[in-house]
């Protein structure tokens, strides 16, 4: 059988329990071998908006994920110049471990809604598939993606998954208010929050 290989790619400014439910669960239901992390340098979809150092969202994703097996963190995006582009990501992959690996990139069900705006979107589908995680209030239309994307529309797979309403916007906007986190990210990344002072 081909090895499976998920990616899950976002900004992780900070990373929280409903990615970690989201990589945990697709895992077991596509039967990956992992999940590779990708912590975006530069996001293309939030240029002009204030992030954390890539340096901090990369030890929090690596603090929230060290303790399953299942999961790795790749620093592959901090290394490139730019905006990080899941295409160049995905062809410095394949160029890694060849075609004879199949790669699943995770996305929640608001970033389904938005994949025609993505660099080079029928390149991409045509590297990877993408699967979609539930979150609440997000509900893909697949009418509207077979209509966009025609025959590369087999390429999304949607999935129900546990919701959790929670958002690293939501989380920022607590810290910086004084509110707690606690059980809304892992302990290790509320207290690396704390000690690097973030979100203040
Ligand atoms: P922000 O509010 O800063 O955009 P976020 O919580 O959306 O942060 P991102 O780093 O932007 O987190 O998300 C990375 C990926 O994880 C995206 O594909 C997003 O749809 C998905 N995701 C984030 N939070 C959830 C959640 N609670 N349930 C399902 N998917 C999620
Ligand atoms: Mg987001």
């Amino acid at each position: 059988m081909k090895k499976r290989i998920g990616i899950f790619g976002g900004t992780f400014d900070p990373i929280h329990l409903g990615h970690l439910i989201v990589a945990e669960t697709l895992m077991d239901e596509f039967s990956l071998d992992k999940v590779v992390f990708i912590p975006a340098a530069v996001p293309p979809h939030k240029l002009g908006q204030e992030i954390s150092d890539a340096r901090h969202r990369y030890m929090m994703t690596m603090l929230a994920t060290c303790s399953n097996p299942g999961f790795q963190v790749s620093d592959m995006e901090m290394k490139r110049t730019g905006p990080s582009y899941s295409h160049d990501t995905l062809a410095e992959l394949i160029r890694e471990h060849g075609r004879e690996t199949e790669f699943y990139f995770i996305v929640g069900a608001d970033s389904v809604a938005s994949l025609h705006t993505w660099n080079r979107i029928d390149e991409l589908l045509s590297m990877c598939h993408f699967i979609g995680a539930s979150r609440p209030g997000c509900m893909p239309d697949m009418a509207d993606i077979r209509r966009r994307f025609g025959p590369l529309a087999e390429k999304i797979h949607c999935l129900e998954t546990p919701e959790l309403e929670i958002s690293s916007t939501d989380i920022r906007e607590r810290i910086r208010r004084g509110r707690t986190v606690r059980y809304i990210v892992p302990e290790a990344v509320e207290q690396y929050i704390y000690k690097e002072r973030l979100y203040l």
